[in-house]
């Protein structure tokens, strides 16, 4: 096998492919894991839904999961993959060189697309959140702000006050929310008021947001409702099948996506983005690849 030359190229320092890289690693196989820094996971300061981890921030996770791959053997890079082609199995190119693998898993997540608001470097992830399934809990019996920037942040708020508050306020843009459905809200007590979030208030703590005409909504926590934007650049040159209004990657049981031994785990492909979801999958997706090169 030449120098650059591994039997499995993993693309993402996140619970998926470290997990999986942790897996190929003990089984002796040659594995690299290419990761350019930053990363969702890192931004998450408490994950506390991680069986056996009672609290860990997501920083202590990865940089665990590095440790814990470099010492079964596996090549860690900070480099930025740049681009992948089908060639001799896979060629993935970085600025520092090409490597060549028969398969490549994908697992670079995605980044979200908060609003520019000042004071969210203070408050994100400590009181101002971006997922439910990750930080609902932390909003329970708190004075809660939705701010979105669109209906989503409606039904939001509707199953936010069935699981974790009845003190809600939704913020929406003027104009996003059609008459009935301010009466629905008035309904559920749920408070609402059109405009643009400027600022989060609030030293130490959040107290509340104010918006561009002046209001100031008092609030110990946000939930904002965005988007978010998938890292796949890199997977350009690739004809990938997606599906989905966020047009996830489209894998099959296996994590496979369409392009034969290419696998995609965690926040890229179909289904939930959840850290102990996407190490699930990296555990699954390095057993298979191993199956596999054994010709199993
Ligand atoms: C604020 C916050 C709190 C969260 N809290 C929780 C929680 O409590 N519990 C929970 O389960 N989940 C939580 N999550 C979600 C969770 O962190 C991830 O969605 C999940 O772990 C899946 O991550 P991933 O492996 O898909 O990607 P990531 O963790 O984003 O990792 C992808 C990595 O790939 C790298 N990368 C991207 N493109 C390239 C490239 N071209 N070349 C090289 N490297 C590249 C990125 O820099 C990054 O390091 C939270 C997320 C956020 C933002």
């Amino acid at each position: 096998m030449g120098k650059n030359s591994y039997d499995c190229i993993i693309i993402g320092a996140g619970p998926g492919g470290l997990q999986a890289a942790i897996h190929l690693a003990r089984y002796n196989c040659r594995v690299i894991l290419f990761d350019q820094g930053g990363g969702r996971t890192r931004h998450a300061l408490h994950i506390e839904n991680y069986l056996g981890l009672e609290v860990i921030s997501g920083k202590e996770l990865v940089d665990t999961g590095i440790r814990q791959i470099k010492s079964f053997g596996a090549d860690f890079r900070r480099e930025q993959v740049v681009s992948l082609r089908v060639e001799n199995g896979f060629m993935v190119s970085t600025k520092n060189g090409q490597y060549q693998a028969p398969y490549v898993i994908v697992s670079a997540g995605a980044v979200e697309n908060p609003p520019k608001i000042k004071g969210m470097n203070r408050f994100f992830s400590r009181t101002v959140f971006t997922c439910v399934d990750c930080d609902g809990y932390r909003t329970t019996g708190r004075k809660l702000v939705i701010i979105g920037d669109s209906l989503d942040a409606m039904r939001l708020a509707f199953a936010m006050r069935q699981m974790f508050t009845p003190d809600i306020t939704l913020v929406l843009p003027a104009g996003l929310l059609p008459d009935d459905h301010a009466e629905l809200l008035a309904e559920d007590a749920i408070a609402f008021k059109a405009g643009m979030p400027q600022e989060f208030l609030g030293e130490a703590a959040l107290t509340g947001v104010k918006l561009a005409d002046g209001q100031e909504v008092a609030c110990e926590v946000v939930m904002l409702s965005y988007g978010y934007t998938l890292n796949d650049s890199c997977l350009a040159g690739l004809a990938l099948k997606r599906e989905g209004n966020g047009a996830k990657l489209a894998t099959d049981h296996a994590c496979e996506t369409s392009v034969k031994n290419l696998f995609a785990l965690g926040a890229l492909k179909t289904g939930k983005a959840q850290a102990i979801i996407a190490a699930g999958q990296g555990a699954m997706v390095g057993i298979e690849i191993n199956h596999r090169l054994l010709e199993l």
